[in-house]
């Protein structure tokens, strides 16, 4: 193990081509979540380091944005071949520091080679318009151009995707960035450094800083070089950051959290319900924004849904991610596993029943049995709050007005599910449901060739999809008169 990974494993920022140490000398520790164990450290950088990493953007920029869109198509595809010749090394590295099972490691790093492929193709197609003019001797042009150097701050979730998502884009539209890993991950964040340089792709282009989130992100909010934010996490910390650049009136990107609602209605496949809600609650032991956080199943069905996704919770395989056949990893921390554990207290209090599961799983760490409660009310915290866990709260409902009303109360809109046979009924509520993604009678629906992002609190803007590059672009309107046609 890591043998290959190590390649890949930096313990340096890259600034301007080259990898350093925080002016400090100072690190922060990186733990593996399985087994408590320090993996290594990263440099603790601020404000300096991260000031320099934007001039060094700011510098790449003014030769990277005269690239043509076919070059950069090229870079593009020549990182997604590099991501997939080294996947099992990249995978090895995010379950290592993240903890999720080998098989979901490798499933994000081909997702991430997947989105970098997707944005090498979008590069060509960043068309502007030519409109009919108002005046006969003048013409009337729209033209696309890259915003300027980009600043991309990630969750330590999907430490690799959620900056494929931003790096990507940003190449294919002529960006340069700095980015902030978050710094329980920061080595899959750290590998697009040397992925980068691999692919040969320009010195400046890609910078990586990890240290202290509150000095990093205040310069390259306040930094006016900086053009655009994007950041995935907390709808806490986005908040903050929206607000910061709104002092040099930067564009933002917001992906956020999410109180995804997933419905099953009496008519509805009850197997094939099953078998979403278990993609849709566990995958990363629970640890995604798109996670369900609550299941509102009809009275009809409801007993039967609840024994058969008690059933296969049970039946999940925990244990280090490392491990052969592992379905379940840790929580990232201990922290995690305390949140989980008020959500249940608080459940069971308010009269909910824990059908299975309930308890710190017997491998000790931050490991956590999967959990059904039935039962579930909407005076408990899980109707407002991200669980970010493997709980699964299951409330009944007699109408479909009711389910779709209980799903809408919550301020977060990211992703939705539902489950139903009936036509008229998925289009009523797929049209009723206020979120930015529905899943109908699917419980994994994210893709690189659709537009991931959520409405009301859960953010702003749209990652893949051909909407994806928007937010790295500018558009300019050029009148030519004079003409004299
Ligand atoms: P978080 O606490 O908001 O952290 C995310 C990133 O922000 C990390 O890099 C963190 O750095 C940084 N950060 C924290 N405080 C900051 C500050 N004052 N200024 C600048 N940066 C700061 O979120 P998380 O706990 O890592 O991730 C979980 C959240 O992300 C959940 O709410 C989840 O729903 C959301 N999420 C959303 C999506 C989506 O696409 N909508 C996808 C994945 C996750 P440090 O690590 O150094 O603290």
């Amino acid at each position: 193990m890591l043998q290959k990974a190590n390649a890949f494993m930096k313990q340096a920022n890259l600034i301007d081509g080259a990898w350093v140490d925080a002016d400090s000398g100072a690190t922060i520790d990186v733990i593996n979540p399985a087994n408590g164990q320090k993996l290594g450290t990263v440099p603790k950088s601020g404000k300096a380091e991260t000031a320099r990493a934007i001039d060094a953007a700011h510098k790449a920029f003014q030769t990277f944005r005269k690239t043509t869109a076919n070059e950069r198509s090229k870079m593009l595809r020549k990182l997604h071949d590099v991501i997939m010749d080294n996947q099992l090394a990249l995978a090895e590295l995010l379950t290592l520091e993240q903890g999720k099972s080998m098989a979901e490691s490798k499933g994000e790093i081909a997702f991430s080679a997947a989105y970098v492929l997707w944005f090498a193709e979008e590069a060509r197609r960043t068309y502007g318009d030519v409109v009919p003019s108002p005046w006969a001797d003048r013409r009337v042009i729209v033209t696309r151009e890259p915003v300027g150097p980009i600043a991309a701050i990630t969750p330590w979730n999907f430490p690799s995707s959620m900056l494929a998502r931003k790096i990507g884009p940003a190449i294919a539209a002529g960006c340069t960035s700095v980015v902030k890993p978050a710094s329980q991950t920061p080595y899959s964040g750290l590998a697009w450094g040397a992925l980068a340089e691999e692919a040969g792709i320009p010195k400046g282009v890609i910078n990586v800083v990890t240290g202290s989130a509150s000095e990093i992100g205040d310069e390259l909010c306040y930094n006016p070089l900086i053009k655009k934010i994007t950041f995935t996490g907390s709808t806490e910390v986005g908040k903050m950051l929206m607000e910061k650049a709104a002092k040099t009136v930067k564009k933002v990107s917001m992906e956020l959290g999410g109180n995804a609602p997933f419905l099953v209605f009496d008519d509805a496949d009850i197997d094939r319900a099953v078998e979403g809600a278990i993609a849709a609650k566990y995958r990363n032991s629970g640890q995604t924004c798109v996670c369900t956080n609550r299941f509102f199943v009809q009275a009809g069905v409801h007993d039967e849904f609840v024994e058969k996704l008690a059933k296969a919770s049970n039946n999940l395989k925990v244990g280090p991610g490392t491990e052969d056949g592992v379905q379940q990893g840790p929580l990232i921390d201990e922290k995690a596993v305390e949140k989980v554990e008020e959500f249940i207290a608080d459940a069971t209090a308010n009269g909910g029943k824990v059908v299975t599961g309930g308890h710190r799983h017997a491998l000790g760490g931050s490991f956590f049995e999967p959990t059904v409660i039935s039962g579930a009310t909407p005076k408990m915290k899980f109707m407002k709050e991200e669980i970010f866990g493997p709980l699964a709260p299951v409330f009944r409902f007699e109408k479909e007005e009711e389910a779709v009303a209980l799903a809408n109360d919550t301020e977060f809109g990211l992703a939705c599910y539902f489950y139903t046979s009936d036509l008229g009924r998925a289009f009523r509520v797929m049209e009723g449901l206020k979120y930015g993604m529905v899943g109908v009678n699917e419980g994994i629906i994210t893709t690189p060739e659709a537009p991931f992002g959520g409405v009301k609190e859960s953010g702003l803007g749209r990652e893949g999809g051909h909407q994806g590059i928007e937010d790295y672009l500018d558009t300019k309107y050029v009148c030519i008169g004079g003409l004299g046609l």
